[in-house]
C-alpha cells in the first residue's frame, strides 16, 4: 500500500500538507467539502458537474464523493507515519497498530501484472524488454509510455529515498510543467532550446512550452521574492514531470519525451557558498544512489557549454549506456572519454637498421595497422597511424566558416577521441578526408599515408595541413609509418627528427587496463559504456544575471546570487538498476526500490493447508514491516516461479510440500540459488537478508 500514499503525496507534492486543511474532510465544521476544495474547475465555473472530477467508472462517480474521500484519506493518514522511507525497517515494528491491522495483503490473484514471455522485436537494451516483459510498463507512442502498477510502485520507492534525502538540504516546491514564454525569452533559451522544447499556443495566441528544466522560473521567484543576503543560501527542489522532443527515443525509458526528473536549485551570496551548495548536493546524490543500490561512479564532466565552472556526472556502467567512461578502482579516478588520461607504460623500441636513417621498405597488400606489425613483426604500438579529417573553423567578425585539412598522428593501438581533437584545433565541427582531399593534402593513397615529407602548417587550421601529433609518439624512435606511396612504408622513424607538427597534443581516448592518471595510484583504468543518472553543476551567474536577480550585501549593495542546477533521473535509477542486475529469466531490484521486498509463493493454491500457511507468512511479513506480495494464484508452481524470477523482486519464499514439516525454501533472486529455512525463522531471515544489502550498499 505504501505506493499508494507515495503516489499521493507525489502528486501533491509535499508530504507536509498532508497535516494541513487538505485532510479536514471529517471535520464538523466541514462537513461537506465544496468542489472548490478539490481545484478543478476554473474560476468561471463555480459548479462543476461530476464529470469534470470523475476519474473512474461512470457508476463510482456517482457514488456519495464525501464518504469516497473519507475512506481514502483516513486509510492515507493512518499510514503516512508506518510508512515513512526507514521508519517501517529500522524500527522493526509499526508505530500504528491499527493502521497494520487495516492493511490488506496484496494478492498476485488480485492484482493487475501482465507478465510476457516474449518482448517486443524493437526492444534492444535488457530494461526496455525486462520492463515490458514484467509489466512494469507499456507504450502508448514514441518515447512515451504508461507505467503500470508494479512499474508506478517502484518508482514512487525512489521517489520517496529521492525526497527523503533532498529533504536534509532543501526545501520541496512544486512548478508548473506548463510554462509561459517570456522566462525562456528574458534568459535566452526560447531560441536556445530548439527543437527539443515542446511548444504550444493558448486559446488567445498566447505562447506557452512544456517544461524540460525550471532555472527560469526558479530564478523568477528568487527575483520576485529574495531581497537580502540574510535569505541566503537557499536550496530549492521539486520532483515532477518534464518533457523533451526526443529527434530519436529508443531504449525504452532510456531516451523518453516524457519523464519524471528530481531538480534542484542554489542561490548563494557568493561562490564559497555555491562551493558549499554543491558539495551538499554531492554528498546527498551518493546517498541517494547508494539507498537505491546503484554501483555508480562520479565523473568530473565538461561544463564548458554552459558556461558553468563545474560539473560532475553521476554514472552507473551498463552496456545500454550511451557515454563511454574510464574509472580507477583504485582511487576513484573517473572522467569522461572525453576528459579521461591515462599513464602508458614504457614502450619496447625497435633497434635501427642500416645506418638509422628513415628507409623504404616494400609492404605489398600491408594497409592495415595489424598487416604493417606482422610484416615488420612488431607491436602496433610502434607502428605509426594517420587519421586525416576536414574539420570546421567558424568564421569571425563575419568571414564565412571554412574547412581545413587536418593529419592527425598516434600509435597504431591508440584511437582518435574527436572531441579532444576539435578542442586541441579549436575546430566547430569535422568529417574525414575524401580521396580527391587526400590526393591533395598527401599526394599519397590511403593505407599508405604518413607523416614524412609533410608541410605542417605554422597555426592549427592555418594555411596548409594542420599535423596533430599525439602525445604518446613523443620521445619515440625508430617507427613505422607510411610512407605516402602505394605498398611502401618507412623505418627507422623518430618524430622530431624525421618530421615535425603543428601542434602536439592529448587526442587519444584512453583504453581499458591503462595506468590511472593521479600520481602514484598504480590503478588500473576500467573503460565502459555508462548511463547518466544525476547531474550536479554550477551554474554560476547565467540566469540570476540576465533575468535581473539581486540581492543586498551586508554593505547594503545590490548584488547577483549564484547558482547551480542538480538533477536526477527518476526513471533513470529504475533503468540502471536494472540494467546492472538481470539475466536471461528477469531482473531483481534491492528491496529498497523494488515494488515488493519479498513474494511468498504457494506452489499449489488448490492445496488448502498450503494455502493457510502461505497466507499466514504472508500476514507475518507483512505485520514486521515487510512489503510483501502474495502469490496465491490457481497456477502451475514453474509457472509462478517465472514470473516471480522475472518482476524484480529481490526474495521469494516457496511454501510447498515441505511445508508439512516446518520448512519452506528462501530463494535469494540475485543469487538464483535457494535454501531451506525453519518456517518460524523465515521472517527474520528475510529481515536479516535485507538489512545486510542496506548495509553493504552504504558501506561500498
Ligand atoms: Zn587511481
Amino acid at each position: 500500500m505504501a505506493s499508494s500514499v507515495a503516489t499521493w503525496l507525489a502528486l501533491r507534492g509535499t508530504a507536509d500538507r498532508l497535516t494541513g486543511e487538505d485532510l479536514s474532510v471529517g471535520t464538523p465544521d466541514q462537513d461537506h467539502p465544496t468542489n472548490e476544495d478539490l481545484s478543478v474547475g476554473t474560476p468561471d465555473q463555480d459548479h462543476p458537474t461530476d464529470e469534470d472530477l470523475s476519474v473512474g467508472t461512470p457508476d463510482r462517480a456517482e457514488r456519495p464523493r464525501r464518504s469516497q474521500l473519507r475512506e481514502h484519506l483516513e486509510w492515507d493518514q493512518d499510514l503516512l507515519i508506518a510508512l515513512r522511507p526507514c521508519s517501517v525497517l529500522s524500527s522493526g515494528t509499526r508505530t500504528d497498530e491499527k493502521a497494520s491491522k487495516r492493511l490488506s495483503m496484496h494478492r498476485w490473484s488480485k492484482l493487475f501484472i501482465p507478465t510476457l514471455r516474449e518482448a517486443p522485436a524493437d526492444a534492444e537494451v535488457a530494461s526496455h524488454r525486462l520492463l515490458i516483459r514484467a509489466g512494469y510498463i507499456r507504450q502508448l507512442g514514441a518515447g512515451i509510455y504508461n507505467y503500470l502498477f508494479l512499474g508506478q510502485r517502484s518508482l514512487n520507492k525512489i521517489i520517496a529515498v529521492v525526497r527523503g534525502e533532498m529533504d536534509k538540504i532543501g526545501q520541496e516546491f512544486y512548478l508548473p510543467g506548463i510554462l509561459p514564454k517570456e522566462p525562456w525569452l528574458e534568459s535566452g533559451r526560447w531560441t536556445g532550446m530548439g527543437e527539443n522544447m515542446f511548444r504550444l499556443k493558448d486559446r488567445k495566441g498566447a505562447d506557452l512550452c512544456l517544461g524540460m528544466t525550471h532555472e527560469e522560473i526558479m530564478t523568477v521567484i528568487a527575483r520576485n521574492e529574495l531581497r537580502s543576503y540574510k535569505q541566503l543560501p537557499q536550496i530549492w527542489y521539486q520532483i515532477q514531470t518534464k518533457f523533451r522532443d526526443e529527434p530519436r527515443p529508443k531504449s525504452g525509458l532510456l531516451r523518453v519525451r516524457q519523464f519524471t526528473m528530481k531538480d534542484s536549485y542554489s542561490f548563494d551570496i557568493d561562490a564559497a557558498g555555491l562551493d558549499k551548495s554543491f558539495d551538499l548536493h554531492d554528498q546527498v546524490y551518493r546517498a541517494i544512489f547508494t539507498r537505491c543500490g546503484l554501483k555508480f561512479v562520479a565523473v568530473e564532466a565538461d561544463s564548458g557549454a554552459m558556461g558553468g565552472s563545474q560539473s560532475q556526472e553521476f554514472m552507473v556502467y551498463t552496456e545500454a549506456g550511451e557515454d563511454l567512461i574510464a574509472s580507477c578502482p583504485v582511487c576513484g579516478y573517473a572522467a569522461n572519454l572525453e576528459k579521461a588520461t591515462s599513464l602508458l607504460s614504457p614502450s619496447e623500441e625497435m633497434v635501427a637498421t642500416g645506418d638509422g636513417k628513415p628507409e623504404f621498405v616494400h609492404t605489398p597488400g600491408c594497409a592495415a595497422i595489424a598487416d604493417v606489425a606482422a610484416f615488420f613483426k612488431i607491436s602496433p604500438a610502434s607502428d605509426i597511424k594517420c587519421v586525416a579529417y576536414m574539420v570546421l573553423k567558424r568564421g569571425t567578425g563575419g568571414k564565412p566558416d571554412t574547412w581545413h585539412g587536418v593529419a592527425t598522428f598516434l600509435r597504431g593501438d591508440h584511437q582518435v577521441n574527436e572531441t579532444k581533437l576539435l578542442g586541441a584545433v579549436g575546430g566547430a565541427d569535422l568529417r574525414t578526408m575524401q580521396t580527391e582531399e587526400l590526393a591533395q593534402y598527401f599526394n599519397g593513397p590511403a593505407g599508405y599515408l604518413g607523416p614524412v615529407g609533410l608541410k605542417p602548417a605554422a597555426q592549427p587550421l592555418g594555411e596548409g595541413l594542420t599535423v596533430v601529433v599525439d602525445k604518446a609518439l613523443e620521445g619515440r624512435k625508430n617507427l613505422v609509418c607510411g610512407a605516402n606511396k602505394l605498398d611502401y612504408h618507412l623505418c627507422n622513424v623518430t618524430p622530431g627528427r624525421d618530421f615535425g607538427w603543428t601542434l602536439a597534443a592529448d587526442i587519444r581516448s584512453v583504453n581499458e587496463g591503462e595506468g590511472c592518471p593521479k600520481d602514484h595510484c598504480g590503478g588500473k583504468l576500467v573503460v565502459g559504456k555508462a548511463v547518466e543518472v544525476g547531474h550536479i553543476f554550477k551554474l554560476g551567474y547565467k540566469y540570476s544575471e540576465s533575468m535581473g536577480a539581486r540581492v543586498l550585501d551586508p554593505n547594503g549593495k545590490e548584488v547577483t546570487p549564484i547558482m547551480g542546477s542538480y538533477g536526477i533521473g527518476i526513471e533513470r535509477i529504475l533503468t540502471a538498476a536494472i540494467e546492472q542486475s538481470n539475466d536471461a529469466n528477469g531482473f531483481w531490484l534491492p528491496a529498497s526500490i523494488a515494488p515488493f521486498a519479498v513474494v511468498v509463493t504457494i506452489t499449489n493454491a488448490s492445496d488448502a493447508a498450503l494455502k493457510q500457511t502461505g497466507e499466514t507468512l504472508a500476514a507475518e511479513l507483512d505485520a514486521a514491516g515487510l512489503d510483501v506480495l502474495l502469490d496465491d494464484r490457481d497456477e502451475r508452481a514453474g509457472v509462478k516461479f517465472k514470473d516471480a524470477d522475472l518482476i524484480g523482486i529481490p526474495y521469494r519464499i516457496n511454501v510447498g510440500k515441505k511445508a508439512a514439516s516446518g520448512q519452506v525454501e528462501l530463494v535469494t533472486r540475485a543469487k538464483a540459488g535457494s535454501e531451506d529455512v525453519a518456517l518460524p525463522d523465515v521472517v527474520a531471515e528475510v529481515k536479516r537478508r535485507i538489512e545486510e544489502e542496506r548495509l553493504l550498499e552504504s558501506s561500498s
